[in-house]
């Protein structure tokens, strides 16, 4: 079985799974129980050893252990409100927490423990990602504004090279990039069609955007949005009719959307 499990394929619209934001609350909570289990065998253990060099050395570690638990426990609690509702004071802090400390252990415990499929977890992290993304309200000007495109998306038949020059194309309607010029110029965003990560990581360097929003398939969106944290990204899974890096698509409204979210 594939790590994105055995069912996932592609299909037509390629939404095949919607996740719900209750699972994703209760795996972080689970994840939550996991690293406290493991903060209190951490304390547990050595304690004894400890007691034997001085009485207060098990006192001063498990002060430092406890204030490590409190900070998991406010920080899952935090994100689950933010996950369940509208509002949430500091969302770019806990975006941070949820990207740097939480995601790393609750894919370890969904798929090591549960057997959750990767695709869905980061499928979930994605939802929630762009959640916090939107409540942070901020708003950018357009010319800090990157849509990073996959080379897949491109009709595979074009002979037209778009990957150093977007504007290359003109527009015939095969694949989705000629109205996806049109939006960045009615916008004013820029607009870079990527050959892979490298090259995307290297072209967010040099534009040094104040936000971005990325289509891809759900592993290299979850990579890239811990690669550019801090940076707001909003994340688009691709549409993968014929499987993965095959002439894929994206649904122009959701970019449309998202533009909408970050220019107000
Ligand atoms: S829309 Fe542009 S990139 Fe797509 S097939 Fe037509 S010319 Fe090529």
């Amino acid at each position: 079985m594939s790590e994105y499990g055995d069912s996932w394929q592609g299909s037509p619209g390629s939404i095949e799974y919607k996740p719900g934001r209750i699972g994703f609350v209760l795996l972080l909570c689970l994840s939550s129980a996991g690293i406290l289990g493991g903060v209190f065998l951490l304390w547990y253990i050595p304690t004894v050893g400890l007691g034997n060099i001085s009485p207060i050395l098990p006192y001063v570690l498990g002060s430092v252990l406890l204030a490590g638990g409190i900070f998991v426990v406010v920080g899952a609690i935090s994100i689950s409100i933010a996950v369940m509702n509208q509002k949430v004071f500091f969302p770019a802090g806990f975006r941070g927490l949820l990207v740097r400390f939480f995601l790393p252990i609750m894919v370890m415990v969904g798929r090591g423990i549960l057997g959750i499929p990767r695709i869905r977890i980061e499928r979930a992290f994605i939802e929630v990602n762009n959640h916090l993304v939107r409540l942070m309200k901020r708003r950018f000007k357009p010319e800090k504004i990157l849509i990073l495109m996959p080379h897949c998306i491109q009709y595979e038949n074009c002979k037209i090279k778009i990957t150093k020059e977007v504007k290359n194309c003109v527009g015939c309607g095969r694949c989705e990039i000629g109205e996806l010029i049109d939006i960045s110029e009615r916008y004013g965003v820029n607009l870079f069609v990527s050959t892979g990560g490298t090259i995307a990581r290297k072209k967010v360097h040099e534009y040094k955007p104040d936000a971005v929003i990325a289509v891809a398939c759900e592993r290299d969106l979850t990579s890239g949005v811990q690669d550019a944290y801090p940076l707001p990204v909003l994340a688009i899974v691709n549409r993968r009719p014929r499987g993965y890096c095959e002439q894929t698509g994206v649904a122009v409204e959701e970019i449309k959307q998202a533009l909408h979210d970050l220019l107000g």
